[in-house]
């Protein structure tokens, strides 16, 4: 029989999980394994609110195996280090995103692409190289192998980074490669101004590009430019103003998170341009073929970004002062929070104080 999640490992840990696809999260005790000799104990501190926790916690892409605990933006103190260990020490503030492990001898984990490995082990919802299921940061501790943890940049603070390890990472590893950093000026558009998008803005403009947001919310228009440092908005909703932008983008992000039309993106770009897509919807997108033809355009995708691109992503936000835009919550707060996050309301990534408000509940759970 197999063990009680309490009981499969050694350590007692906490978290916030849900049991079924209703999604409602709520205490769960479960079991963390000994720190090996390549591992880190992480005492997590902070943990993003990720759009794809939203996603498993649906089952929306029918993967889910319940109890699932979410959460893959972390940033914590290493609080124990294994012998071999020769990165981080204790007491050093360190990252965990959206992996844990992968085979480490593959094609492309040699290319430090651990993140397309075909054996990778994602942070939550995934086997374990021992058999086990892998639960998030919506917990009190994590072990992880020291070459999945990050170090966290000195003087970017831990609560509004922490959503560099997943959203940061996610939109600054196709801008390097679809070729978007190489030459400033050009015009990126930015599709869906959520907790990917508001990142993509900044990253975008350290970058030296021209950002265009685009999005249904008119209401972002103000901020997206005053306080995010876009250089300009377009709403998807007003077809004369999107009429007036057609060819003239070279690359767009799309980081939308429900099903929509590719059509009025792939007319914003120029010859040539380059749609990238970020989002998850549940179901496909239909692919229309005319635009590409016709305008010798691309379209690709991309997940997360290897360990060594995630470090450099996190020293060049480090160097930049970039960070989220967080609207910060205690444990409890979550449902209400993710009931927000399917209603895209959120400026712009929720965060959870979990070393300041996961406490043990006093009631049997
Ligand atoms: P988010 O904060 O919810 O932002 C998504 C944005 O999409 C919303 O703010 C909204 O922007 C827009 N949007 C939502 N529903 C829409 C609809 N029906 N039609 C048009 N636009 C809509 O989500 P996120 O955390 O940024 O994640 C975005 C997506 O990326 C999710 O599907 C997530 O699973 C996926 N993801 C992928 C990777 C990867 O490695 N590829 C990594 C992380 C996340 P406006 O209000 O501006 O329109
Ligand atoms: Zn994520
Ligand atoms: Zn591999």
């Amino acid at each position: 029989m197999a063990k009680s999640l309490e009981m499969e490992h050694p350590n007692k840990a906490l978290g916030w999980g849900a049991r079924d696809k209703s999604g409602v999260l709520s205490p769960l005790r479960f079991s963390r394994r000994d720190n090996g000799d390549d591992d880190v104990t992480v005492k997590i501190l902070y943990c993003g609110v990720c759009h794809s926790d939203l996603h498993s916690l649906k089952n929306d892409w029918g993967f889910t195996h319940y109890p699932i605990i979410p959460g893959h933006e972390i940033v914590g103190v290493a609080s124990k280090v294994g012998k071999n260990v020769t990165k981080f020490k204790e007491g050093d503030c360190v990252g965990v995103g959206v992996i844990v492990n992968s085979c480490q001898s593959c094609e492309t984990c040699e290319q430090d692409l651990e993140n397309y490995c075909p054996r990778v082990v994602f942070t939550y919802n995934s086997h374990d190289r021992d058999g086990t299921m892998t639960y998030g940061g919506y917990s009190d501790t994590i072990v992880v192998d020291q070459r999945f943890v990050l170090r966290f940049p000195e003087g970017l603070p831990p609560d509004a980074g922490a959503p560099l390890l997943c959203a940061g990472i996610t939109v600054y590893s196709p801008m390097k490669y679809y070729g978007m950093t190489t030459e400033p000026g050009k015009h990126l558009g930015v599709a869906g101004l959520g907790g990917l998008g508001h990142v993509a803005v900044k990253i975008g403009k350290a970058f030296g590009l021209k950002v265009t947001v685009i999005s249904r919310s008119q209401a972002k228009e103000s901020e997206a430019i005053d306080r995010l440092g876009a250089d300009s908005f377009l709403v998807t909703t007003d077809p004369q103003k999107m009429k007036a932008a057609m060819g003239t983008m070279d690359f767009i992000i799309d980081t939308v998170s429900a099903v929509h039309s590719l059509f009025p993106l792939l007319g914003l770009l120029k010859v040539n341009g380059k749609l990238v897509t970020l989002g998850l919807p549940e179901k496909p997108l239909e692919l229309p073929i005319f635009p590409l033809v016709l305008g010798r355009k691309m379209v690709g995708g991309s997940d997360i970004g290897g360990m060594k691109e995630t470090q450099e992503m996190l020293d060049f936000c480090g160097k930049h002062g970039i960070t989220a835009d967080i609207e910060l919550i205690k444990m409890d707060e979550i449902n209400v929070a993710m009931e927000r996050l399917s209603r895209s309301d959120v400026k712009y990534r929720f965060v959870i104080d979990v070393a300041n408000s996961l406490t043990q509940p006093t009631a049997s759970i």
